[in-house]
């Protein structure tokens, strides 16, 4: 009984381990090869204070509120 009861937990913890690694391998395959160094993403600009991302049509940053240039 407590041995069929531990089968059934370590199956399931495998379960688990396996779907976590699926979705771990399918987000580094969707990861694009960027540099590292990457400062700002297309569409967003990044606030030269702070370094929060902010779109691209907002003027000031919406983290801290420094003019963003471009
Ligand atoms: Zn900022």
């Amino acid at each position: 009984m407590d041995q069929v009861l531990i089968l059934a937990t370590a199956a399931a913890a495998l379960a688990v381990i396996a779907a976590t690694l699926s979705i771990l391998r399918r987000e580094r395959l969707r990861t694009p090869h960027d540099s590292p160094f990457a400062a700002s993403t297309e569409g967003s600009v990044r606030c030269p204070t702070c370094g929060m991302g902010n779109p691209n049509t907002e003027r000031k940053c919406i983290a801290c509120g420094a003019r963003l240039s471009g």
